[in-house]
């Protein structure tokens, strides 16, 4: 069993308004009311975050942005940035993911400007990587979560590299129900791990790397209890409580 603290995030996506996102946290609150081990996160979209950091005020969950802008302030019309997140109380910010990456054209290097700048404001970079299936076929894994690791990490100094959490996300497992076997989970997130102990032994030992890519609460435990893998990032599972909280469950020793 790892030190490190087991770490699961629900991202939402583009799901749930305001007063769905209520319903969920009367529901979801009480049945993680005695979990302690593990860190929570719940990533709703912009609008729900206020009322999620309000209501979560007294529980042990946390709260985090689906992205953010690289610059503090300026003419970016329809962005968000690192400090505005702050002031509403978020922890955390994903940052990379997948979908921005296919959809939205998001970059490794703004990516590498990213990192540092929410880390600077306070927030806890949550940066997803991983590679499609024609990479994946084509024997390209490593390479893909090479550059990634490299480039999205490398204004952010050794020190500070433990306050990030890095989701190996494998493109070809999100949203279609197709999980990654837990032995190449954790292979992928070993080879991840090395990658930041080329930069720093102490911050490969401390980061925590987890899976993401169809957890569902009957796969969640087998891939969860493995080592190396410190937890998960849910999209689709996430935004039923019950099973939600059954992944939580599923992280904990
Ligand atoms: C995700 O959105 O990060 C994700 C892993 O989605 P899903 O669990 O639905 O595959």
């Amino acid at each position: 069993m790892s030190a490190r603290r087991p770490f699961v995030a629900a991202n939402w996506k583009m799901n749930k308004t305001i007063e769905e996102t209520e319903a969920f946290l009367g529901d979801f609150l009480p049945r993680v009311a005695g979990v302690e081990g593990t860190e929570i996160v719940i990533c709703p979209p912009y609008l729900a975050l206020k009322s999620v950091v309000e209501t979560c005020v007294q529980s042990r969950v946390e709260v985090a942005a689906q992205n953010m802008h690289q610059e503090a302030e300026g003419a970016f019309t329809g962005e968000v940035s690192a400090p505005m997140l702050r002031e509403l109380g978020v922890g955390w910010v994903v940052l990379g993911h997948s979908e921005r990456r296919t959809y939205f054209c998001e970059t490794d290097d703004a990516l590498a400007e990213k990192l540092p700048a929410a880390l600077d404001a306070g927030l806890g970079p949550i940066l997803c990587v991983g590679e499609t299936e024609s990479q994946r076929e084509a024997g390209a894994t490593e390479d893909v979560l090479r550059r990634q690791v490299e480039i999205d990490l490398a204004a952010v100094p050794d020190e500070r590299l433990s306050d990030v959490v890095i989701a190996y996300e494998p493109v070809w497992a999100i949203g279609t129900g197709r999980t990654a076997t837990a032995e190449q989970a954790e292979q992928a997130i070993g080879f991840i791990r090395a990658l930041v102990a080329s930069r720093s032994a102490e911050a490969a030992a401390a980061i925590r790397v987890v899976y993401g890519g169809s957890v569902k609460p009957d796969n969640a435990r087998e891939l969860l209890e493995r080592d190396e893998i410190d937890g998960g990032l849910v999209g689709g599972a996430s935004l039923d409580p019950e099973g939600f909280a059954a992944i939580v469950a599923a992280a904990g020793p």
